[in-house]
């Protein structure tokens, strides 16, 4: 099958959260079952073009943007260890800035052109590519408009685009890319698509929508996620059109590197170590704490990976943590985001200091270390539609402490006396989004750290389970086929539509 990826961000040239990753592993994992599988993203000033050998493609896109015309110009690189070809989109004026969706915790003002342009972009450029992909497979709001205007922009009238079928995957249903009915003409997209039927919002212009209408199938990253966006609770306003949309919408659960997470031969560990060899996983949580300035006592260390934002439940974390520290427990987190976030767990850490390490900054080594060297891993989201550091923890042998929601609920088995019995504990899982479950399952994990024995049995489960890409990336070729295989488009409000 001849695949494209249309992302806006990829792992290791530009990356702010899990779609980097997802948006690099399934390709490999693709490309590794014999599928032709490219990418295409945007050249970010981020993106190191002389560390990952960028070299031009010799060619150009211009594309019109309302009143303004901008040239891309496409460069190439392959993805590291990979036969997967990914073109980058350059146009200096929109992409060489700092940040890629927003700077100083400010979105950028441009984001409709920059990513308007991005998917027209991506689409023009196919042509004079000599690739013809038989899916487009969209990730996100960033890049939903190219779905959008493969129905109903200029590409509907070339046959070159006639047998394409789209994919669109949701990773953040919270993440829409909403603007100003104003921008309009920035789509290329005709004036009567902005109805409810259609791209608008509460009056505004809302991009995911594009692909949530457009794609023939949609897909997300966990079963649990797929039925939750159904609901008032987790679907963002859209509950309504996924559910018209629930019998053309799937979960599939991400999967994770296992080469870029693999404990026997992570290159930022000190030690390396996997599950028949544990030692060396405790020299890798002396070396954390070490780094991290805290004591080094057998104390429960759990670790903390992620974007500061009220989606990740840092505000019941920081309302648990005065009970929290009064445990004999030791937290190191990493994160960036959210001002007010940053400062509150300053505080605490300079109140704290041998108890909680704060490293507020975007940093994968240290997101590796961190891994290897906790005993336990936090996630107390208020959704999460699928999650991977849980993922990454397991790998490692860290015990997930997680919310029941989304991702997390797929993933995680809690510690029970017949999951005990078992052997299939791998976590500890909690169901209320309140300080009380969140301390409580704390203590649980405390309880079954101090008894040795079954701890060990718990780490050894976690580093048994089976995360690789190979089943998810059937699951999504069978979507692919399921997409090939209808004569007609199955977007939601295409004209030319199957009855
Ligand atoms: P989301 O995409 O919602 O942020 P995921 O759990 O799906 O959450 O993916 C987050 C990814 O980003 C993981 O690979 C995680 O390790 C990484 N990550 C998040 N914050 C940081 C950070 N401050 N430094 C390094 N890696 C980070």
């Amino acid at each position: 099958m001849d695949i494209l990826f249309v992302a806006s961000e990829v792992d290791p040239f530009a990356k702010t959260g899990g779609l980097a990753d997802v948006a690099a592993a399934l390709p490999k994992a693709l490309s590794k079952m014999g599928h032709d599988v490219r990418i295409v993203m945007p050249l970010y000033r981020q993106v190191d073009r002389r560390r990952f050998g960028l070299k031009p493609a010799g060619m150009s896109q211009q594309v019109v943007l309302g009143s303004q015309t901008f040239t891309g110009r496409i460069d190439t690189a392959m993805l590291p260890k990979s036969s997967v070809t990914t073109y980058f989109i350059a146009c200096d004026p929109l992409f060489d800035r700092e940040g890629l969706y927003q700077t100083g915790g400010k979105d950028h003002a441009d984001n409709l052109t920059r990513f308007s342009f991005f998917s027209q972009a991506a689409l023009g450029m196919l042509p004079k590519l000599d690739f013809k992909p038989q899916i487009l497979h969209c990730h996100d709001w960033q890049a939903a408009l190219a779905l959008a205007l493969l129905r109903h922009g200029r590409f509907l009238e070339e046959t070159f685009y006639s047998r394409m079928r789209g994919i669109f995957t949701i990773h953040n249903l919270a993440y829409q890319g909403l603007f100003p009915k104003e921008q309009w003409p920035l789509t290329q997209l005709p004036e009567g698509l902005f109805t409810m039927e259609g791209l608008e919002f509460y009056g505004q212009i809302n991009c995911l929508k594009a692909g949530l209408i457009h794609a023939d199938l949609l897909t997300t990253v966990s079963p649990t996620y797929a039925q939750e966006i159904q609901t008032k609770e987790f679907g963002c306003g859209l509950e309504g059109l996924l559910n018209a949309r629930r019998d053309q919408l799937v979960g599939i659960l991400n999967g994770i590197d296992q080469e870029e997470w693999d404990p026997a031969s992570d290159p930022h560990l000190e030690t390396h170590y996997s599950v028949d060899k544990l030692a060396g996983k405790s020299l890798c949580k002396l070396a954390l704490q070490r780094s991290q300035k805290l004591p080094e006592r057998h104390d429960l260390l759990i670790g903390m990976i992620q974007r500061l934002a009220e989606q990740k439940g840092i505000d019941i974390l920081l309302e648990s943590l005065e009970t929290l520290l009064a445990l004999p427990l030791q937290l190191v987190i990493l994160g960036s985001g959210d001002a007010v976030y940053q400062q509150r767990l300053t505080e605490f850490a300079k109140r704290f200091p041998k108890r909680i390490a704060v490293n507020l900054r975007f940093d994968n080594a240290l997101a590796h270390q961190i891994e290897a060297g906790a005993d336990a891993f936090l996630m107390p989201s208020r959704f999460e539609p699928c999650g991977l550091n849980q993922l990454y923890s397991m790998r490692y042998g860290t015990i997930p402490i997680v919310k029941r929601v989304g991702g997390l609920a797929d993933t995680v088995q809690d510690t029970t006396a017949s999951s005990i019995a078992g052997k299939t504990a791998t976590g500890f899982v909690f169901e209320a989004h309140t300080t009380q479950a969140l301390t409580e399952a704390v203590r649980r994990a405390l309880t079954v750290f101090h008894d040795q024995k079954l701890w060990t049995q718990l780490v050894q489960t976690s580093m048994q389970q089976d995360f690789s890409w190979n089943q998810s990336a059937r699951a999504y070729l069978q979507v692919y086929e399921r997409a090939l295989s209808t004569t007609a488009s199955l977007a939601f409000n295409d004209p030319n539509r199957h009855p």
